[in-house]
């Protein structure tokens, strides 16, 4: 790294902190934004201004979304009386990519981590509690079937079971440990359909 001078350096290191990036794609990436048109750069960097500023959690479902309400709880088709719990936005989208999928959903923005100090206040979980005031019909928890996701889907649906609605928990048809986002639609459609009442 000492071949290049402090600036890139600098640009290195911040691409590489993005996830997913090796160095050598950081370096790589570095060069290629050098050399763009200062105009490019600007509007790259300003597309990522707006979106950090333009963001925010929907009120419902706490997915990203720069509205209110996201497409999903805004739209009248959707079956607003099934809400699908996930760890994330992506996988929230790697659902929505089946287009079989008709409910709506809540973000929990992580899962329950005992051994990294991530406790049930530490995601929106209080949120989905709240939500469930309203007339639901069933909550179907798609937390990853990592050892965290195996927690909280416990954790919650212990909470859920005492308001008498229908609780389900997608079908193991998806590998231990794995990431849903990436899952191909046709297993993530398997373990939706395959769902057991826990
Ligand atoms: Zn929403």
């Amino acid at each position: 790294m000492d071949l290049y001078s402090g600036h890139i350096n600098k640009l290195i290191e911040e691409l590489s902190a993005l996830p997913g990036i090796g160095s050598k794609s950081a370096q790589r990436m570095a060069f290629y934004l050098i050399n763009l048109p200062k105009e490019r750069v600007q509007r790259f960097t300003n597309t990522i201004l707006n979106a950090k500023e333009n963001v925010r959690y929907c009120k419902k479902c706490f997915t990203l979304t720069d509205q209110d309400l996201c497409p999903i709880c805004s739209n009248p088709k959707r079956d607003q009386n099934t809400i699908m719990v996930v760890e994330s936005t992506r996988d929230l989208a790697a659902y929505e990519k089946t287009g079989k999928y008709e409910g709506v959903y809540h973000v929990l923005h992580g899962a329950i981590s005992p051994m990294i100090g991530i406790g049930p206040n530490d995601i929106k979980l209080k949120e989905l509690m709240q939500r469930l005031q309203e007339d639901i019909e069933e909550v179907i928890i798609a937390t990853n079937s990592s050892l965290e996701g195996e927690t909280t889907a416990m954790y919650i649906s212990k909470l859920i079971k005492p308001t008498g609605i229908k609780v389900t928990r997608i079908a193991s048809g998806v590998p231990v440990g794995g990431d849903l986002e990436y899952i191909d639609e046709v297993t993530l459609l398997r373990a939706l359909e395959g769902r057991t009442e826990i």
